[in-house]
């Protein structure tokens, strides 16, 4: 068994924004030459989340429609009195900071319509994301 380690970065340019980063995951993925296995995607940071679903312009702007309804950006919340960004941790603890997926024969393994984004909400800043290939 081999275990391979990757770091990306991705960059957000507003506040909150969901980035698409599979492209990236399967560059690490093929550059670790691991065949089989699974990929663990974790994202070490505490105001950003990931995700997985179709990537569609319109249901782009849903998911920002979503997290308004969910956590709105302006509220009165008790982390703003030490840290403006209450909205965005409380976002990023409704979504997931890992995600797991297999490969199998060189490819990471995904539905159709499923693409795996990084939703940044405390953006705009620069985010890690680790990709550590697990297999043979
Ligand atoms: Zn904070």
């Amino acid at each position: 068994m081999r275990v391979v380690t990757k770091e990306l970065t991705i960059t957000s340019k507003r506040r909150r924004e969901v980035i698409n980063i599979t492209s990236h995951i399967e560059s690490a993925v093929r550059e670790s030459g691991i065949r089989n296995g699974i990929a663990l995607v974790f994202l070490p940071h505490a105001t950003a989340g990931l995700f997985a679903n179709e990537d569609e312009p319109r249901i782009r702007r849903d998911y920002e429609g979503l997290f308004e309804r969910l956590v709105p950006a302006s509220g009165n919340y008790e982390h703003n009195k030490i840290d403006n960004n209450a909205d965005a941790h409380l976002l990023a603890s409704l979504f997931k900071q890992f995600y797991v997926l297999p490969v199998i024969n060189g490819e990471l393994m995904r539905g159709t319509w499923q693409e795996v984004f990084l939703a940044d909400f405390d953006g705009p800043r620069t985010r890690n994301v680790v990709v550590v290939i697990i297999g043979e």
